[in-house]
């Protein structure tokens, strides 16, 4: 069941974007920063400058 909503979360999420609160700490990845989402694993970018949230949400993998 666990498994089933995840992947439906994950599907919603793809479609409509991420729309959980509880997001990772900032982490940089070649150069750039990022945020995950703790519950469905979406990234997006982070600006360290004006510490705001840019761009879509995506999935690595
Ligand atoms: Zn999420």
């Amino acid at each position: 069941m666990q498994v089933l909503t995840g992947k439906i979360s994950n599907f919603v999420t793809r479609v409509f974007g991420c729309w959980h609160a509880e997001l990772s700490r900032p982490f940089s990845r070649g150069g750039r920063a990022y945020r995950k989402c703790l519950s469905c694993g979406a990234q997006r970018r982070f600006h360290l400058g004006t510490w705001e949230m840019e761009g879509k949400f995506f999935y690595s993998n």
